[in-house]
């Protein structure tokens, strides 16, 4: 059953960067050390962070974020502890190489998720983004994750560079035994934003000419879809998920944001200090939501307008959705 996932206006969801560092360099890493600094959190702080977002909703989700989160030495600690604080799911997103012996340091009833990022269908393909012998790497990871009984999701972020090799995931997924295949859109920032080739973000034409229908193949293989609608149709009301849903991407240097196409700047809504959320003072991104543009998505015209096309008289021929907005396809 396909479906628009309205913004979860009764959900918390929490992206915890709980550090920057990586191992990995990828070509579009929308990591930012510039603006986020290169601190590991210790798991004291990591454990009031968690807390404290924890109070935010009876219905909170979290997924640990790096840099590479299995690089942090206290990440089973931190699962933990988010399942005593009573979140309702619990996501690893990891780039494969599953450092600090996680597999065997939590247990599959630890964690509903451990999400891997592959942006390619080949080897060549996703090693010209994410590196010399990640694919390799990342697919042991998954059948590693699977042969010990965790529910493994996959990511796979689409540019310019990827999107033809889509159409060859659906049989990869199904031999590595996914249960939720999210594909994400390229954002325009860290890496990305350097990039100068003019190649990374799609026209609307060829995103809904590939996405989905892939989506719908690899549903009826049984494995749930979720993709962002990127760009509205007519009938189609545009929403800024920054005023009506509740998420909070933090950064270990204590930067809160609501909106990740934000996260470039120092435009975050809140900090935390001394384990406490305080708002910021203005301007800061609330003040952007509220701005009304033809194009929709503020920010999307703001940092990424390559995915706009206007017609002669120069009236957006499309709105750009916000980048939360997703559909989503369950198995029935
Ligand atoms: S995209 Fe993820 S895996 Fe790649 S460099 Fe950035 S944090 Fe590391
Ligand atoms: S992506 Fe655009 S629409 Fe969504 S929260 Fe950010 S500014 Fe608002």
């Amino acid at each position: 059953m396909k479906k628009t996932v309205s913004f979860s206006r009764n959900a918390t969801n929490v992206f915890f960067h709980i550090l920057t560092k990586c191992n990995l360099n990828c070509s579009h890493c929308y990591i930012n050390q510039k603006q986020h600094g290169e601190t590991i959190l210790p798991l004291s702080t990591i454990e009031a962070w968690l807390e404290l977002f924890s109070k935010k909703s009876d219905n909170a989700n979290v997924i640990f974020l790096g840099g590479e989160p299995t690089l942090h030495p206290a990440l089973p600690e931190a699962v933990k502890k988010a399942r005593k604080l009573g979140y309702k799911s619990i996501t690893i997103d990891t780039n494969g190489y599953l450092f600090h012996d996680i597999l065997s340091r939590i247990t599959p009833s630890d964690i509903d998720f451990i999400s891997f990022s592959l942006d390619g269908a080949t080897k060549e393909t996703n090693d010209s983004i994410r590196g010399e012998g990640c694919y390799d790497t990342c697919v042991k990871g998954i059948y590693e994750a699977k042969k010990k009984g965790f529910n493994t999701s996959l990511i796979y972020t689409v540019s310019g560079n990827n999107i033809n090799e889509l159409k060859l995931m659906p049989p990869l997924l199904e031999d590595f035994g996914i249960k939720e295949f999210f594909i994400q859109v390229i954002g325009i920032r860290g890496n990305s934003a350097e990039d100068d080739s003019g190649n990374l973000q799609v026209s609307k034409k060829l995103w809904q000419s590939i996405i989905p229908e892939v989506a719908e193949i690899v549903a009826e293989s049984g494995i749930n879809v979720t993709y962002p609608k990127v760009f509205l149709e007519e009938d189609d009301t545009f929403e800024c998920g920054g005023l009506v849903a509740d998420n909070y991407f933090i950064f270990p240097n204590g930067r809160v944001y609501r909106c990740p196409l934000c996260e470039d700047f120092p435009v975050h809504a809140g900090m935390i200090e001394n384990n406490i959320l305080i708002e910021t003072p203005k301007l800061n991104e609330n003040d952007f939501f509220n701005l009304s543009v033809p194009e929709g998505c503020v920010m999307n015209k703001m940092i990424q307008p390559d995915n706009l096309t206007y017609n002669q008289q120069g009236v957006p021929e499309y709105q750009i959705a916000c980048c939360l907005l997703k559909e989503r396809i369950e198995k029935e």
